[in-house]
């Protein structure tokens, strides 16, 4: 796995897209090239810059500017008024970064860009740096868009199942939500098909997944784009069951409640005894729906550990943090990786974004899969028809999953049948998902050999 080596003096910029989801990948694969010999920058926009820990391990953090220095995204009147300062101030400050770097001794030889970001590309190629894609989400969402951008899959799409190679039959409420909601967030949509205006210029392209995980379509894509696997980013300490070395990694950059309490309440429960709730940095659920989440928690009797933010505190049922205190622990941020790790946790109740997901796979814990939008409904899919490792729930007419359904995907995963070949699977994938990364596996070889490249041409 991850050891330490001669550092060789290549030294790459990471720039991740500055969202919580797209931050921790990019740093924890920056870190993995650090243990692999190379040095690593990761720079985000100064707000972003200013909610962080200071440390962040063996990587050096630096910013730019998203033109928003004092409130980011928030400050933004729109999302497109966002992306395009971003892009705007972005590459305006990116450059005088590359230069600042250069002229201090210690320039880059490459940049590491979430594909989100192709103007960075552009950029980077002003200064000879190597450029890399970093695809945050998994192959299967990149390539539904992929066909869009290409037009290959006509949109608004007017008959289903619809039918990509490497990938089964899909459903309009198994696509992208950008494909599947008409009109829904423009901005956003140009920007995940925009991903793929200047690839073909990219020395690399690296996607967070691992091969097994993906074969088939990891297989289409590549022969259209030389890409590479380099997932799942996961520290190896994880991965391992060693949860020692704590201060070489740090927790999230982000995190800031204590998280031994949390911690010491899962080593008092069970064995798989915990549903473990969380629906990651962004999604924001309907007052109707929490309560319906609420009472479909309590109705299955099971303990649960509900990740609850401020923003989306105000709308849980009254009173129901103190009736529920014998079998709830609620928090409003929590060390993820460390909970799915723990052996308490017996299932989690996601949104499914594509860093759970896979967070979740890697660490062999079933899922109820509560998608909301973006590559969430794409992940559910797989989740719960190709991987087989849990259960998607389903939207009532009045578009709410009510108590009912939240009780019973709960009990089939942790109780039923059904649950049992799930628990299977998981292990199965987290057996993969360690393989892929140790030595020798897919992505470690693929990392070696981007590591490889980097050095010989340093
Ligand atoms: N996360 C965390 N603590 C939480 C909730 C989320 O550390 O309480 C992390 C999680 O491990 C994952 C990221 O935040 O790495 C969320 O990314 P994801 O793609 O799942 O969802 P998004 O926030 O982008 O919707």
């Amino acid at each position: 796995m991850e050891k330490e080596k001669k550092s060789y003096g290549a030294h790459i910029l990471a720039l991740p897209y500055p969202s919580q989801g797209h931050i921790n990948p990019m740093l924890q694969f920056s870190r993995r090239l650090v243990s692999k010999g190379l040095k690593a920058t990761l720079a985000t926009p100064i707000f972003i810059s200013k909610t962080f820990k200071p440390q962040a391990g063996s990587v050096q953090l630096d910013t730019i500017s998203d033109g928003f220095d004092e409130g980011g995204f928030m400050q933004a009147e729109s999302i497109h008024e966002y992306l395009t300062q971003l892009e705007a101030a972005g590459s305006r400050t990116l450059a005088q970064l590359i230069q600042k770097h250069r002229d201090l001794g210690h320039p880059f030889d490459c940049i590491v860009y979430d594909a989100f970001l192709p103007w960075a590309l552009d950029v980077a190629k002003q200064f000879g740096l190597v450029g890399a894609a970093f695809f945050t989400q998994n192959c299967a969402v990149n390539y539904i868009y992929y066909h869009a951008y290409h037009g290959l899959l006509p949109l608004p799409v007017k008959s289903t199942p619809v039918s990509i190679p490497g990938l089964p039959l899909l459903e309009l409420r198994d696509m992208p939500s950008f494909i599947h909601v008409a009109g829904s967030y423009p901005a956003y949509f140009q920007l995940v098909l925009n991903q793929f205006c200047n690839v073909h210029k990219a020395d690399w392209v690296l996607v967070n997944t691992f091969y097994k995980l993906e074969e088939e379509v990891v297989d289409a894509m590549a022969k259209l784009s030389p890409l590479i696997t380099i997932g799942p980013t996961i520290p190896s300490k994880y991965l391992d069951n060693r949860l020692e070395n704590e201060a070489e990694y740090g927790f999230d950059l982000f995190y800031s409640e204590p998280s031994a309490h949390t911690i010491n309440w899962l080593d008092n429960k069970p064995t798989r005894s915990v549903i473990y709730v969380s629906f990651g940095s962004m999604a924001c659920l309907s007052e109707a729906q929490m309560e319906e989440i609420a009472w479909g928690l309590k109705g299955s009797g099971h303990y649960f550990l509900w990740v609850v933010r401020d923003s989306e505190e105000a709308k849980l049922p009254k009173h129901f943090i103190h009736e529920t205190s014998g079998k709830g622990w609620f928090v409003k941020w929590s060390p993820q990786l460390e909970v799915l790790a723990n052996d308490a946790v017996g299932c989690f109740f996601t949104h499914c974004g594509w860093n759970s997901t896979v967070e979740a796979l890697s660490l062999g814990v079933p899922m109820v899969g509560m998608p909301q939008w973006t590559d969430q409904t794409t992940d559910a899919k797989f989740v719960e028809d190709v991987w087989k490792v849990g259960i998607r729930v389903r939207v009532d007419e009045n578009g709410i999953v009510g108590r009912k359904e939240v009780e019973d995907c709960i009990r089939e995963v942790m109780e039923g049948e059904r649950g049992k070949s799930m628990k299977e699977n998981a292990k199965k994938w987290r057996k993969l998902a360690v393989e892929a990364v140790s030595e020798g596996g897919t992505s470690d070889k693929n990392i070696d050999e981007f590591v490889a490249k980097l050095i010989i041409r340093s």
